[in-house]
């Protein structure tokens, strides 16, 4: 028996070796100390000789390591940085003011991984709970209106599938090929007929939650909310428009809403209706609220973040307002400072002394702060 114990804990010793040196990152100081509690229990009960204690007591000590120590600060971090979030709207043969073609929209996605740009959900943006590989930037996809050209479902030699040309179709496709970009985007939809297939409403809204997309929110009738000075009529066209979107999926919540026109009520006591409400004794609560347009956001973390008016990009090469995504990252290209990196550890803030100022503490949560001379 005591053999048997024995050898066992010298399993564990090992185990503990090999774990030490594997340079594991996403080991936390929790992972380490559950690891210790475990090796001390087992100790106890073999009764193992002092000698043995000590040298697993040495052990111990030295397999934890304070993961601010494991980032790499030659990739420069900067969780300071600001973060594109795109604006599609439809995915077409001829390209235009709301149009990209499917070669475009693949050239985007193409672009940005190289770039090193790489998707993350609104909810994770806006909770900034991103979780992204060191060195490498988050951005979020997003698609305005529903339309079919979104996502499609087509018949081949008998059967139902995604329409390889429509959004869907293209980042499911993108993502197989890649698999470090997943298939992370929101879909704001108006109206009854999502996508526009309206036998495959329910089908279609429970593929793209299932397969890890989200469905926002874009009001009842594409509605234009400067027009609307009547608190009971904002509720009703947010509202019942999140009611009907989750009575099709059980158990999800519409939690964002992209503004038709990227308008508000001229009225700004009508403001905290975009935000939260009730119609016909159901409530919604928007956790972001969207623009259209025009530039990069601000950090999650930055004091200037307003998760009820997050600015997007225009996924676009033409100039209609300005600049576009290919602007942007020229912007990011030549002032890389200017950039979110990420420093791959979810649990940790890691911002470049400079940006100190920039870092809004209250919004830190649970997350350890790290500042860094560079
Ligand atoms: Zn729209």
């Amino acid at each position: 028996m005591r053999k048997t114990i024995k050898f066992i804990s010298i399993a564990l010793i090992l185990l503990l070796l090999v774990a030490g040196c594997s340079g594991n990152t996403s080991k936390t100081k929790a992972d380490n100390d559950s690891m210790s509690d475990n090796q001390a229990q087992q100790n106890n009960e073999g009764k193992v000789d002092n000698n043995e204690n000590e040298q697993e007591k040495d052990e111990e000590e030295n397999s934890y390591v304070d993961p601010k120590e494991k980032i790499d600060l030659s990739l420069k971090p900067n969780e300071a940085g600001q973060i594109m979030v795109l604006m599609y709207h439809n995915i077409g043969k001829e390209e235009a003011e709301w149009v990209r073609t499917p070669e475009n929209f693949k050239k985007d996605l193409k672009t940005l991984y190289e770039k090193g740009y790489r998707p993350i959900s609104l909810e994770d943006f806006v909770n900034n709970n991103i979780n992204v590989e060191a060195g490498l930037t988050p951005v979020v996809l997003t698609f305005d209106d529903g339309n079919q050209n979104n996502f499609n479902i087509i018949e081949k030699d008998g059967e139902k599938i995604v329409d390889p040309d429509c959004v869907v179709g293209i980042l499911e496709e993108f993502s197989r090929e890649h698999p470090d970009f997943p298939l992370k985007a929101t879909f704001f939809v108006f109206g009854s007929n999502p996508f526009r297939q309206p036998e495959l409403v329910e089908y279609k809204l429970n593929y793209l939650v299932e397969k890890g997309f989200d469905i926002g929110n874009h009001t009842l009738e594409h509605n234009d909310m400067s027009k609307i000075n009547d608190a009971n009529k904002i509720q009703k066209v947010i509202g019942e428009q999140a009611a009907f979107l989750e009575s099709y999926v059980s158990g999800y919540k519409v939690n964002t809403y992209a503004l038709s026109y990227g308008a508000r009520p001229k009225d700004k006591s009508l403001y905290s209706y975009l935000q939260k409400g009730e119609y016909e004794g159901k409530s919604y609560e928007n956790i972001a609220v969207l623009n259209v347009g025009w530039d990069p956001s601000v950090s999650p973390i930055d004091k200037a973040f307003d998760p009820y008016s997050i600015h997007r990009v225009r996924a676009s090469e033409t100039k209609v307002d300005g600049v576009g995504m290919y602007d942007w990252l020229a912007v990011m290209d030549k002032n890389p400072d200017r950039r979110y990196i990420s420093d791959g550890n979810p649990d940790i803030v890691t911002v470049p002394k400079k940006l100190e100022e920039k870092v809004d503490k209250d919004k830190l949560g649970d997350k350890e702060l790290y500042i860094y001379e560079e």
